[in-house]
């Protein structure tokens, strides 16, 4: 069958009829799931032998002997998180992280200085910025923001990965919905944080379906739209223009949008390429466009009613990855062009929403207005029920984005300020 050919790539067939339901979680049909928990180990390895390894996956294919414990400690990384339910409960509704990049090398040319300090010890980011004196001599005004966790110019993406999406996935087997922004001013790194994390989090959900989870008819799905100017545009479909539908029950469909069912990796790396080429391939420049765009990569998991591919999955969890429009896009209200100016004021108005959306999420708020913007709209059905939130505030060191960093650090930290009663100092 289908689901248990671990190699296949997309084909034809695999394409969803053309609506994504974004809202239904039917869960009277779902049976209570296993929770994989000490023994992970063996039971990953009978279902393992069973079915053949994963060619994805590099542990798997060098057909080398190994111990159990070898087996279990090289071959799922997974282990280290267990999904019983106590665990997930103890993984924060929201968590704020904050990378820092380093400095590249226009900047270094242009002698611009490292204003950023990052603690990991105590989870603080200093910027130290210089100001003037009325006398116009110099001096420094520190500002120190606390945060869930604080990342390093030297972390590298699988870290970042480690830090952020990986302790959420077995989650999302469980029912959650789970979203991972990234935010930021352009340049700041918010794509290249985020390309890598739906690629590593596939390879971990492909890994529990095929083994902890295997013979139980789970599917995962890829979507990829942007939300342009308030539009929304399907990155793997040539930027069809996609409509948002809000039936009766208040149930959200993005009406046309593809869904591609992929059983490897690579076929993910494949669809994740195709829609950030779409993405980037406006009229204008590359990062001019997508800079004022929200993109949006959806990892759904479904589970077959029957056993069989007779009738239409039922979606289980979903896991989002958005890398946001520039931060600072959202001040182009005053720029001479009307089209930059409307776009500036739709996505301002998105962060802003987006904003006031997770403090509700965190304030454990009943109504969470999600009405506010297209984006948070879209999203609606990750901020009601059981969801998990991270958000990824990427900064610049250089003193030239000073303005820019302490405006990313505010946001980042009016996002948590509810349950952490706010940074004392600023
Ligand atoms: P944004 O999406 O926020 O506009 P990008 O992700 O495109 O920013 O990053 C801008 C540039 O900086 C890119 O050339 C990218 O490769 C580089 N860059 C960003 N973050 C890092 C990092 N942590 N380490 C090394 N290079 C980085
Ligand atoms: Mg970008």
């Amino acid at each position: 069958s289908q689901r248990r050919n671990g190699n296949d790539s997309i084909s034809a067939g695999q394409l969803s009829p053309g609506i994504l339901d974004l809202h239904s979680f039917d869960t009277e049909l779902l049976p209570e799931l296993p929770t994989p928990g000490l023994y992970d180990g063996v039971q990953l390895f009978g279902c393992a032998q069973g079915r053949g390894f994963d060619d994805s996956d590099p542990s798997f294919s060098t057909g080398k002997q190994m111990s159990m414990a070898q087996f279990v400690a090289e071959s799922n990384p997974l282990r280290s998180f267990s999904a019983d339910k106590e665990k997930l409960a103890s993984v924060a509704k929201i968590k704020v992280v904050v990378r820092k990049r380093p400095l590249n090398k226009k900047e270094i040319a242009k002698k611009e200085e490292d204003i950023i300090t990052i603690e990991p010890n105590s989870n603080s980011v200093t910027v130290h910025e210089t100001k003037l004196k009325v006398d116009l001599t110099e001096y420094v005004e520190k500002h120190e923001f606390v945060f869930d966790s604080v990342l390093n110019e030297d972390v590298s993406n699988d870290e970042v990965y480690r830090e952020t999406v990986q302790p959420i996935v077995p989650a999302i087997f469980q029912r959650t919905k789970a979203t991972c922004f990234a935010y930021g001013q352009t340049g700041s790194g918010k794509t290249y944080t985020m390309q890598p994390l739906p690629l590593e989090a596939s390879q971990d959900i492909l890994r529990l379906m095929n083994h902890t989870y295997c013979n139980q008819g789970f599917q995962l799905f890829v979507s990829f739209f942007e939300i342009y100017g308030g539009k929304l545009f399907d990155l793997l479909n040539d930027r069809r223009k996609l409509f948002m539908r809000e039936d009766g029950k208040q149930k959200v469909c993005i009406v046309g949008l593809q869904e591609y069912r992929v059983s490897s990796v690579d076929a993910i790396q494949e669809l994740i390429e195709k829609g950030n080429a779409t993405r980037s391939t406006g009229t204008t420049g590359a990062n001019e466009e997508s800079s004022r765009s929200h993109a949006i990569l959806q990892l759904a998991i479904k589970k077959s009613v029957d056993g069989t591919e007779s009738k239409p999955p039922r979606i289980v969890g979903k896991l989002s990855f958005i890398d946001l429009a520039g931060s600072e896009r959202g001040a182009d209200t005053t720029d001479n062009d009307k089209q930059t100016r409307i776009e500036g004021a739709e996505i301002n108005k998105s962060l802003l929403a987006l904003k006031e959306c997770i403090r509700a999420l965190d304030n454990d708020q009943v109504h969470i207005p999600f009405r506010g913007s297209k984006l948070t709209e879209v999203l609606r059905d990750s901020f009601i029920g059981d969801s998990r939130t991270v958000m990824i505030s990427c900064i610049s060191p250089s003193s030239g984005s000073c303005e820019h960093t302490l405006n990313t650090l505010r946001y980042a930290d009016r996002v948590k300020s509810l349950s952490k009663g706010g940074n004392p100092r600023k």
